[in-house]
C-alpha cells in the first residue's frame, strides 16, 4: 500500500479548474484548527461531488521544509469532497481564508479532505452503513415525476404534498421521494417553528449569510393533512407487502415536538389503522413530556440529534431556547422506558467530536441512556465559521479512532447512518 507521503493535494483555480499540486507538495487534512496527515483514506465513493472552496487558500506540506503552508499560484484554492449517504468524514480539507478580501460563508455541505494518489482521487472517509433502501438504486426521474403529479392531483390542497414536491424534485430528498413512491420511510414534515437556532440548521440560517439547503416550510400543515398523506403512504406500503414507515421531523422543517397536539391526533389514528407500521420522529429531544405522550399515542421510534452531550458545546451549537442537554437525556430515557426504538444522530465534526473529553462523555452517555443505534452524521457547515463559534478544545484523536473506541466500549450498540423500521409489533 502506498504511504501517505505519496498523497498530493488537489487544487483549483477560481473558475473551478482542478489540478494535482506540483510534485513535492504533500496533502494534509484538518481536524479543528490543526492540519494533520491523512492517515486513513479510501477511493472517492461513487455519488461523491468534488467542489472548490472560494475565498480560501489550500494548506499543504511544502517541498523541502515539510512545513504546512499555503500553496502558491493560480491553482491555490482547496478542493473538498461531499460524500454520498452512508459514509463518514474523517478529516476536513486543510485551508485558511484568503487574506485581504471578505470571505463568503460556505454553503452547508460536509466538506471532506481529498487528495490524489497516483492519479486516483482518494478521500478521508469511512463507510458506515449500507442499507439498501437508502443506498440502493432509485427509480427513474420520469417515474418519480409521474408519482408526484399523481399525488398532487389526488390531494390538490395538501400543504404536505406541496412541500414534499419541492423536496423530492428540487432537493433530491429521499424520504420525500418515498412518500410519493409509497415505499420505505415516508416523510411527514409537521413544524414551521423551532426552539433552537442551530449553527448548522439546514432549514433556516439566521446569521451565517449562507442559504439554507432545504428551506423551511412556511406554514405548518393541519393534522388532517398529515393524516391523509401518512395514511396513503402506509396503505401503499402495506399493499406492497412492506410493514410501512412514516417519520415526522424532516430537513425542511423546524422541531416536530412543537406540534404535539397535531402529532398526537395523527399518531393515534395511524397506529389504530396500521398496527405494524413504524411511526418515527426525528427530534432535538427538547420536550420529554411531549415525547412520552407521543409514544403513548403510537409513535414507536425516535432519532434524537446531538452535537455534543457537554452542555457548553451543546449550547454553543444549538443556541436552544428553554431547554438543556439534560432535557435531551431525559427524552432518551423516556424513549427506552416507553419501549420505543432509540437512535442518536451524532452530528460529527473532526477536532470536536473526537477530543478525548468528548469521546469519554459520548461513550458514557450512550451506555447510560441505552441507545440502540448510533447514527454517524458529518455535520454540513462552513468549517472555519463553525470553529469560530465554539470554545477552543483540546486536540482530536481522530474520527476513525472515535468510531473504534465506541465500537470497543459498546459492542451491543448498533452503528450506521439510517433508521431501520421497527419489526416487532408495538406492545398493547
Ligand atoms: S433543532 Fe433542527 S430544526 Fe431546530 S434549529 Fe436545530 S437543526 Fe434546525
Amino acid at each position: 500500500m502506498s504511504s501517505a507521503g505519496a498523497l498530493r493535494p488537489l487544487l483549483s483555480d477560481d473558475s473551478g479548474e482542478m489540478v494535482v499540486a506540483p510534485s513535492g507538495w504533500a496533502a494534509v487534512g484538518q481536524s479543528g484548527w490543526e492540519q494533520l496527515p491523512l492517515s486513513r483514506w479510501m477511493p472517492l465513493p461513487p455519488g461523491s461531488t468534488l467542489m472548490h472552496l472560494p475565498d480560501r487558500r489550500a494548506l499543504a506540506r511544502a517541498p523541502g521544509s515539510g512545513a504546512v503552508e499555503t500553496v502558491p499560484g493560480r491553482h491555490r484554492l482547496p478542493v473538498a469532497a461531499v460524500l454520498p449517504v452512508g459514509y463518514l468524514r474523517l478529516l476536513l480539507p486543510a485551508h485558511q481564508r484568503e487574506t485581504g478580501i471578505p470571505a463568503r460563508t460556505l454553503p452547508l455541505y460536509g466538506y471532506t479532505a481529498v487528495a490524489d494518489l497516483n492519479g486516483q482521487v482518494v478521500v478521508a472517509a469511512a463507510r458506515t452503513d449500507d442499507f439498501a433502501p437508502w443506498t440502493g438504486p432509485r427509480p427513474e426521474r420520469a417515474r418519480l415525476e409521474a408519482e408526484v403529479r399523481g399525488l398532487q392531483r389526488a390531494l390538490p390542497r395538501s400543504r404536505v404534498v406541496a412541500q414534499l414536491s419541492v423536496c423530492a424534485l428540487q432537493h433530491n430528498c429521499l424520504t420525500a421521494q418515498n412518500t410519493f413512491l409509497g415505499r420505505g420511510e415516508g416523510a411527514l414534515p409537521a413544524s414551521a417553528a423551532c426552539n433552537a437556532d442551530c449553527l448548522g440548521c439546514i432549514s433556516l440560517q439566521t446569521d451565517s449569510g449562507t442559504p439554507a439547503s432545504q428551506p423551511r416550510m412556511g406554514r405548518a400543515p393541519t393534522a388532517a393533512d398529515l393524516l391523509e398523506v401518512g395514511a396513503q403512504h402506509l396503505s401503499r406500503a402495506r399493499a406492497a407487502g412492506e410493514p410501512g414507515m412514516v417519520s415526522f421531523g424532516q430537513g425542511c422543517e423546524g422541531e416536530p415536538l412543537l406540534r404535539e397536539r397535531q402529532l398526537l391526533d395523527v399518531s393515534e389514528v395511524l397506529r389504530r389503522r396500521f398496527p405494524s407500521a413504524t411511526i418515527h420522529i426525528n427530534t432535538n429531544g427538547s420536550r420529554p413530556r411531549a415525547l412520552r405522550r407521543l409514544f403513548e399515542a403510537g409513535v414507536n421510534s425516535c432519532r434524537i440529534s446531538v452535537f455534543s452531550f457537554t452542555q457548553n458545546l451543546f449550547a454553543a451549537y444549538y443556541r436552544p431556547r428553554g431547554y438543556s442537554i439534560e432535557d435531551v437525556a431525559v427524552s432518551c430515557r423516556v424513549a427506552v422506558e416507553s419501549g420505543a426504538q432509540l437512535t442518536v444522530n451524532l452530528l460529527t465534526f473532526p477536532g470536536v467530536t473526537d477530543t478525548p473529553a468528548e469521546i469519554e462523555v459520548t461513550v458514557a452517555r450512550l451506555r447510560e441512556l441505552r441507545v440502540r443505534q448510533l447514527q454517524w452524521r458529518s455535520l454540513n457547515v462552513d468549517p472555519l465559521w463553525l470553529l469560530e463559534r465554539l470554545p477552543r478544545l483540546e486536540r482530536g484523536v481522530g474520527m476513525a479512532q472515535l468510531v473504534d473506541a465506541v465500537g470497543e466500549a459498546l459492542p451491543q450498540l448498533e452503528q450506521g447512518n439510517f433508521t431501520r423500521p421497527v419489526l416487532d409489533p408495538v406492545p398493547g
